[in-house]
């Protein structure tokens, strides 16, 4: 038996993973981790593979990055956490600083959390919570787009609509409006896309203007939804929104959790619409992918709303025992530093393009009815048909197998279906870029021959 195989026996009698039907693993080993150091990842049995997702998203600078080890190290020596009712510390006075700093106008206050999925559930609670205090607790509903994706706690997934999550569920879910997302693949191929997004935005219009006074907020993951399958949209729909909004008197709340902290090209995926939301959900690469800690930022309006006379109905009352935990905060720091000092923004373009270059042979592939980027992101659309855009059927498992012959040739890529993705470690260099992308094509290929 080897190391990898000993590890793994003992985790199946002990552990069980998320999203994982965990008898696939006796057919798909699991795959123990030793080790990790930039792009890359090492088993026990001394295989390496690159990360080619990020380790679901939040790593940005690598594995055991040594500004961020330091950073963490020299924190743990001072302060692990605090209770945060009441008291606070250096680096998260720090931290809340930098996020406002680097924030626009009207982003003014910082609310911690410790996880993506819990950081969505206050800023829901935020929302319909400020239309209570101004008196008008009417508006206590909310409005998603199809195909959404905003955590699996059960406020998260009942304003989430992809159905893979949320389908076995449903009987514990709240009631939400629901308006077709502007998704560009729907776009027909004779359509501009501000044609098509305005069309889509038309459906919003009517719902807003016939029910906003029962509105909250509208929440949405600007440009890509993710987990719906990195499926895009034209900032357009947001610059939009967000005069709608302030014409009916609803709040935006953008899940920036996947999309934050350059993923899209900007430092934060609303800058491209010009726009600012009332509440921002971040989370994910926050922490460089070290902690988990998640911070829902608002405007002076709505903390004010909250900012009088004590009365336990107008107080927030939110809170998470790990909240604003400190070396959380400290590894953030240091992440926002290396934003900084690397200059991460401007220099990811060239990765950015490279992956536009590498990938761009795959639009003539005859299974991929698609090729889209959005920044970092980048996604190939695998397909039984590519006429009619027939996708595999869930019972084919193409993006196991996609998944399985990546990882025997030392990538780890994470297909969403038959969605095949890269979402890299922002120290990913082009030759990786080059050779991650011929081994993504042997992938589909080799599923192809399986289904
Ligand atoms: C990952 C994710 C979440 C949930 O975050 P968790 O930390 O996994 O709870 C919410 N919204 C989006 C867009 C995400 O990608």
């Amino acid at each position: 038996m080897t190391e990898n195989q000993k590890w793994m026996q003992r985790d199946l009698s002990v552990v069980w993973h998320p999203c994982t039907q965990m008898k696939d693993h006796e057919t798909y080993p699991l795959v123990p981790i030793k080790r990790g150091e930039g792009v890359w990842l090492y088993d026990f049995d001394d295989n390496k593979y690159l990360d080619g997702i990020s380790s679901w998203w939040v790593n940005v600078f690598g594995h055991a990055n040594p500004k961020i080890n330091q950073a963490v190290k020299d924190q743990l020596d001072q302060l692990e956490h605090v209770i945060m009712a009441g008291f606070t510390h250096e680096p998260m006075i720090r931290l809340s600083e930098e996020l406002v700093g680097i924030t626009r106008d009207g982003l003014d206050y910082c609310f911690y959390a410790d996880n993506g999925s819990s950081c969505i559930e206050s800023a829901l609670k935020m929302s319909m919570h400020y239309w209570r205090n101004v008196g008008e607790p009417t508006k206590n509903k909310f409005v998603t787009l199809t195909n959404s994706y905003h955590g699996e706690t059960v406020g998260a997934m009942s304003v989430g609509d992809a159905p893979l999550y949320t389908q076995s569920y449903k009987s514990m879910l709240f009631d939400t409006f629901k308006v077709t997302a502007p998704d560009l693949y729907e776009k027909a191929e004779d359509e501009t896309e501000e044609a098509y997004t305005l069309k889509r935005f038309a459906e919003m219009e009517a719902l807003i203007h016939d029910h906003h006074h029962e509105i909250a907020a509208v929440i949405i993951e600007p440009l890509v939804q993710c987990a719906g399958g990195m499926r895009m949209h034209s900032p357009l729909y947001l610059t939009k929104l967000r005069a709608l909004c302030d014409q009916y008197n609803v709040h935006i709340i953008l899940d920036e959790i996947a999309v934050g902290f350059g993923r899209t090209g900007t430092m934060f995926a609303h800058e491209q619409a010009d726009m600012v939301p009332d509440f921002l959900c971040l989370s994910k690469a926050l922490t460089g992918g070290y902690l988990p800690m998640s911070v829902c930022m608002t405007s002076k309006k709505i903390y004010d709303a909250f900012y009088r006379e004590y009365h336990p109905e107008s107080v927030f009352l939110h809170s998470h025992s790990y909240t604003g935990n400190a070396l959380a905060c400290s590894a953030a720091l240091a992440t926002l530093s290396i934003f900084r000092e690397d200059d991460v923004i401007n220099n990811n373009e060239q990765l950015i393009q490279a992956f536009a270059k590498y990938t761009a042979p795959l639009k003539d592939h005859p299974n991929v009815a698609q090729v889209r980027q959005t920044g970092m992101i980048t996604a190939i659309e695998v397909v039984k048909d590519k006429a009619t855009r027939t996708p595999f059927s869930w019972e084919s498992r193409i993006g196991l197998k996609m998944f399985d012959y990546a990882m025997k040739h030392g990538l780890l890529i994470r297909p969403l279906g038959g969605i095949v993705y890269f979402n890299t470690p922002y120290i990913v260099t082009e030759e990786q870029i080059k050779w991650m992308v011929n081994i993504a094509t042997d992938a589909i290929d080799y599923a192809l021959t399986q289904v």
